[in-house]
């Protein structure tokens, strides 16, 4: 596996771009400079969007096959390519490469565009009498802008742009600075297979310039889709308001797990740790805050902590690593204040000491309470806050408090009983025994301040998409 990798470039209609200066991405888990990525600016984020806008029409008028096609072509050209992404990954994210790990996510990513590939949004007749008839057609919108955080950088830059394409748009794609090659060689190889102008990028470090509010306020982009916070999502609301842009907003959340008093803590320990700490909780429908009743608390507490005391925390490269670094030092710095915090109030039942360097071990800490920052908070990290509760009555009242809604969990013997509580949730999407798991077929999608929109299926390509109704 290569240390460092030379400047990834940016591609416009089909061709490399150039740019006076680039910017360094570290390896999270050694410290040391992972590659350089392109640092540009107005110009060439013009560029990319002029590429894509003169690609639109002819691409819009192919066929539902040409462009089936064309997304099964890129999942087997992913896949051909998986050891080589899967790499990248680990090396600028820290992720690890087997398990839960990179290789797993490109496995995700090459699914999901083989399932988007698969749909399509035909005509549909709404009424055909002797009043006449009326059809409805789904009409891409032209240039979609996609806008990716750095948790996981290729699967959610596919669901992005997959989708775009499979109806009909162009794309141009920015990458989170924090991990830009990835997704940037995604680009590229994309690029191989696809006609010029179809899938752009830019990438852009954190500076004076910013990349996302350009492209949320550029007058050609028809539609951003944007995965990260909910602050900047809003940023990205208002500067799209102008434009009048068609917006996908998944955002954070600060999902919650019920555990209810018929669970069996042994049969639900291993659930319970990967709902909250899979790719190290930095994960968007992770499980946040864990509410258990009283009866079994300190089982379920027991069991939890014995199956996460055996994870080994390590760098991505290697071959026995379960879990690697946090990804960059704002969100480690988050996660030890706010876990620094808890201590005081709380009992740390696993970790709560961080690690060298962006190392910080799986961490459970019962004895929390709504005022606690840990849990009213998205840590986004390894750091899980236990609530102790009596009344299910109140876990749900203390769960739905919060302004964010995207993914909950109810963990329970009794299926329906479990799915009563499931349906007072305010979310997405709730699991029953289970936390996380997303699948293409399931739109994905948060509530209240989680953002609007979903992913994913038929409801998720519709949102790439104008309705035309045409009565004749
Ligand atoms: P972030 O909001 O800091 O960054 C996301 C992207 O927005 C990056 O590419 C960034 O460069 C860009 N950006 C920065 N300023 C911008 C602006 N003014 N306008 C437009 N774009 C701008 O998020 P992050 O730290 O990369 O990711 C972590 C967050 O993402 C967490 O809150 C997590 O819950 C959320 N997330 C949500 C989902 C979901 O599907 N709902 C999935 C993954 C992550």
């Amino acid at each position: 596996m290569k240390d460092t990798i030379e400047t990834i470039g940016l591609i416009a209609n089909g061709e490399r771009v150039e740019t006076i200066s680039r910017f360094e991405v570290r390896n999270p888990g050694t410290g040391n400079v992972a590659g350089y990525a392109p640092d540009a600016g107005q110009d060439e984020l013009d560029r990319a969007v002029s590429a894509a806008k003169a690609a639109f029409p002819a691409w819009a008028a192919t066929s539902d096959e040409e462009r089936a096609a064309a997304c099964n072509a890129v999942a087997d050209h992913i896949e051909a390519h998986a050891e080589e992404l899967a790499q990248l990954i680990t090396l600028e994210q820290g992720k690890p490469l087997g398990g839960l790990g990179s290789r797993w996510e490109i496995g995700g990513a090459v699914a999901w565009a083989r399932y988007t590939a698969a749909l399509c949004l035909p005509m549909k007749v709404l009424q055909d009498t002797n009043e006449g008839k009326v059809e409805m057609y789904r009409k891409p919108l032209g240039v979609v802008g996609s806008i990716t955080p750095w948790n996981f950088p290729v699967m959610i830059a596919v669901w992005h742009i997959l989708p775009a394409l499979r109806s009909g748009n162009t794309v141009v794609s920015k990458p989170s600075p924090m991990t830009p090659l990835a997704s940037l060689r995604l680009v590229e190889l994309m690029n191989e297979l696809l006609p010029a102008g179809l899938v752009n990028s830019v990438s852009a470090a954190d500076g004076a310039f910013n990349m996302g509010a350009a492209m949320s306020s550029h007058e050609d982009i028809a539609k951003i889709v944007f995965t990260g916070s909910c602050g900047t999502g809003q940023k990205v609301m208002q500067s799209g308001a102008e434009t009048m842009k068609r917006l996908t907003l998944e955002m954070g959340g600060n999902d919650a797990g019920i555990v209810l008093p018929d669970a069996d803590p042994q049969a639900i320990a291993e659930g319970l740790f990967w709902g909250a700490f899979i790719n190290n909780g930095q994960t968007c429908a992770a499980m946040k805050r864990l509410y258990v009743h009283d009866d079994i608390h300190d089982a379920v507490c027991e069991a939890l902590v014995a199956y996460a005391s055996n994870i080994k925390v390590g760098e991505g490269t290697l071959e026995d690593s379960v879990l690697g670094p946090v990804q960059n030092k704002a969100q480690f710095d988050k996660v030890a204040r706010l876990v620094a915090a808890a201590k005081e109030t709380g009992q740390v039942l696993l970790g709560g000491e961080p690690g060298e360097g962006l190392f910080y071990p799986p961490t459970i800490i019962a004895g929390l309470g709504a005022d606690d920052a840990l849990v009213y908070e998205e840590q986004f990290g390894p750091a899980l806050p236990v609530i102790r509760y009596t009344d299910v009555e109140d876990a749900l009242a203390q769960a739905n408090a919060l302004d964010v809604g995207l993914g909950g969990s109810v963990w329970s013997s009794d299926k329906d009983e479990a799915k009563a509580v499931a349906q007072r949730m305010e979310c997405g999407t709730v699991w029953i025994n289970g936390h996380g798991g997303i699948q293409p077929n399931a739109p994905f999608g948060g509530v209240k301040k989680s953002g609007f929109g979903v992913e994913f299926g038929e409801e998720g390509l519709k949102e790439y998409t104008d309705i035309q109704v045409i009565f004749s």
